[in-house]
């Protein structure tokens, strides 16, 4: 009996979505599409494709809201030839202290990761629409949240409580990581490649509009860069990273004195540091790694300055990690940057020759999955595409074995 699962994966102004067969344990996508451009004033883009890359459906109509843009989804895939989803695997960024694990959605369950919007405020408003519009639009049909942080779950005590008082720890102020279901991903991929070889100090770099990375001993993440919120860590398209904390007093105090109440000055500093710092800050330009590079070709000092400060925090948490696993014997490089940009690679590689990471230029520049270290490399250095879709699909069909 084959199985149709839906995956939803939401953006702050998009829905990407694919649909896997399941049949006797093999799991096949069938198609996948996205909405783009929810809210622009634009128009929006719309696609779904089989998995032949062939366009099944390629629209640009206007999109101005978030119920417009997932009523296009649910409309197009109500209809043959698409199938009817049999269950629907939700990815959600982080539910909040209480809620840890993958599960089957309630609005009981909707209720208490609402209560924790705060810690992925760019991505729990959208995701909680959309599994709320799902559950009417898709009557009947199982629901299933699975989580990032899942794959930071047991982050050791040290890393997962942040220095800040008690109090505020108990409200569920500690590091939940995100990403995670990539690094599921990554981890799977080697586990199934060669359990005996399985890399027992590894670092990941999931390189896309938003970057982290993590150190994984035996399988088991011991340390993530993104804290809290995705706005911690490694420099992003449009955030911050990790940043001084009297930047943010700093800033706070500026804003308090124009805006009228904190909440507004709250908004207003989210927006700075989540919408408009990180590669666009600083480029001034883009938070756009490819056209970066391309103003970079044209001189542009201002793109070289965020591509460095970018390459730069990423050689210093590779560093880092190292020194937290006692050692390295890979890195693994994904996410859109990751997979796709051999010069930030080289770059944030470059000067870790005596730590054992020497890239061989020529692999680099190849495409797709490879292996890009020199022979000889105390360090194997990987380029593997993430498949976050295929993990969720993998959680949706365990729970509901169970
Ligand atoms: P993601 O969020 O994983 O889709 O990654 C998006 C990021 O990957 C953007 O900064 C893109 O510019 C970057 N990216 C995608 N393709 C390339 C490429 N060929 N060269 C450089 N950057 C790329």
């Amino acid at each position: 009996m084959t199985l149709p699962v839906l995956v939803l994966n939401s953006g702050s102004s998009s829905i990407k979505f694919s649909v896997y067969e399941t049949a006797n344990g093999e799991v096949a996508k069938l198609l996948e599409g996205a909405v783009d451009g929810i809210g622009s004033s634009a128009l929006g883009k719309f696609w779904i494709q089989g998995a032949d890359g062939v366009k099944l459906v390629d629209e640009t109509p206007a999109i101005p809201d978030l119920e417009t843009g997932f009523a296009l989804v649910a409309g197009a895939l109500a209809q043959p030839p698409f199938p009817q989803p049999a269950a629907i695997g939700h990815r959600m960024v982080c539910g909040g202290p209480t809620v840890t694990e993958n599960q089957r959605i309630t609005p009981e369950l909707i209720e208490e990761m609402e209560r924790y919007t705060a810690f992925a405020p760019l991505h729990t408003p959208t995701a909680i629409f959309i599994m709320r519009r799902a559950a009417e639009l898709f009557p009947g049909v199982p629901n299933f949240v699975c989580l990032d942080s899942y794959f930071h779950r047991n982050l050791p005590e040290v890393t997962r409580q942040l220095p800040i008082p008690e109090p505020y720890a108990a409200m569920g102020v500690r590091r939940f990581g995100a990403h995670g279901l990539s690094y599921e991903s990554i981890v799977s991929h080697l586990q199934r490649e060669n359990p005996e070889r399985f890399p027992s100090r590894l670092i990941v770099a999931h390189l896309g509009n938003g970057a982290s990375i993590s150190a994984i001993r035996g399988g088991r993440g011991v340390d993530t860069s993104m804290g809290l919120t995705p706005t911690g860590g490694l420099i992003s398209g449009s955030r911050t990273g990790d940043i001084d904390p009297g930047v943010l007093l700093f800033l706070l105090r500026g804003l308090a004195a124009r805006l009228p109440g904190t909440v507004a000055a709250a908004d207003e500093l989210e927006k700075i540091v989540s919408k408009q710092s990180g590669l666009l800050g600083v480029s001034g330009l883009t938070n756009d790694m490819r056209s970066l590079r391309a103003a970079i070709g044209e001189g542009n000092a201002a793109a070289r300055l965020a591509v460095d400060e970018f390459c730069y925090v990423l050689r210093k948490f590779i560093g880092a990690y190292t020194a937290v696993l006692g050692g390295l014997d890979m890195l693994v490089f994904t996410g859109g940057i990751g997979e796709n940009d051999a010069a930030t690679r080289a770059e944030a590689c470059a000067g870790l020759e005596d730590m054992g990471i020497i890239l061989d230029l020529a692999r680099n520049a190849s495409r797709g999955e490879a292996t890009i270290s020199a022979d000889g490399s105390p360090v194997t250095v990987r380029v593997i595409p993430p498949a976050e879709d295929l993990m969720i699909v993998g959680h949706v069909l365990r729970l509901m074995r169970n």
